[in-house]
Parts: C-alpha cells; structure tokens; sequence
C-alpha cells in the first residue's frame, strides 16, 4: 500500500513537471495548428494518465476548466489552475500561480527562436 502510494506520488510529480514545462515553452502567439497540438496532447494526457483513479478525476476537473491555449502565459495559467483543484482535492497547499513565470526551466533557453528539432 505504501509502495503503491510512492509509486503514484513519483509519477505525480514527474507527470506535473512535464506537463508544466511543456505549458512554459509553448508559443505565446501559437499558430492554429500549435493550438490543436496542445488541445490534443492535454486529452491525450487526461485519457492515457497511467493512474486510473487520477485520470478520472483530472477529466472531470479539465471538463469543469477547458484548456487555454490562446498562449503561453494563458496555458501555464490554465495548467497552475487544474494542478490547484487537484491540490485541492488531496488536501495539498495551493500553488500561487502569479510565480509560475519562470519557475519550469527546461535548460533549452538557447532553442528560442530557433526551428525545433
Ligand atoms: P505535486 O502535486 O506532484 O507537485 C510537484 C511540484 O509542483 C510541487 O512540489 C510544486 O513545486 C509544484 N506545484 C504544486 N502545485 C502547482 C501548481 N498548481 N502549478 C504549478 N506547479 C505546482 N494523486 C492521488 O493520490 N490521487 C489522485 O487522484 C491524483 N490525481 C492526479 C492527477 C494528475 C493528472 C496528476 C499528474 C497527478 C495526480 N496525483 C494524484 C498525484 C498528485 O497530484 C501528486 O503529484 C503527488 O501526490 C505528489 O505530490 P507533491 O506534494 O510531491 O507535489
């Protein structure tokens, strides 16, 4: 039981560290096809989350808080807002999504501007 939940926990985190970095590096003007990409990578994510139990809950919170993608700052805003009902949920503090600014570096800022591999 105890493993169980260490397992879950670990998954947690690396899974809301991807997620949010992913969130810190989208485009903050994104074309059409960079919205659909991130629309599809968030339901994708809700569907195949490996946590059944999280993912259920995480579809309901993300059916209530439709995902923004209109920019980076209106995703990382989003992704900091459904991480908070999950918080909440577990009885967690909540995260002050005004310092979410910088606080996922994914040590690629020398990618910017440049064409992704
Ligand atoms: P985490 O919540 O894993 O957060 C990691 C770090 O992210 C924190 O230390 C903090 O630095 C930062 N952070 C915290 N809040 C935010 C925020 N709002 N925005 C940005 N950064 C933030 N566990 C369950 O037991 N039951 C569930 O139903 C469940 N559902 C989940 C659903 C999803 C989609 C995911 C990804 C995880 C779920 N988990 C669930 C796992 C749970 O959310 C935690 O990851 C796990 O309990 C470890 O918690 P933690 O306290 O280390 O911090």
């Amino acid at each position: 039981k105890l493993a169980n939940e260490t397992a879950k926990a670990d998954l947690g985190r690396a899974s809301w560290k991807l997620f949010h970095t992913i969130m810190s590096r989208f485009p903050d003007q994104p074309s059409p096809d960079e919205r659909t990409a991130l629309k599809s990578y968030i339901h994708l994510f809700v569907r195949l989350y490996p946590c059944g139990e999280c993912a259920e809950h995480f579809r309901v919170i993300v059916e209530k808080f439709p995902p923004q993608t209109s920019s980076r700052s209106a995703a990382a805003t989003w992704a900091c807002h459904v991480h908070n009902e999950v918080n909440k949920s577990l009885g967690k503090a909540v995260f002050d999504c005004s310092k979410i600014g910088d606080f996922y570096d994914c040590g690629c800022a020398e990618d910017e501007g440049k064409e992704k591999a």
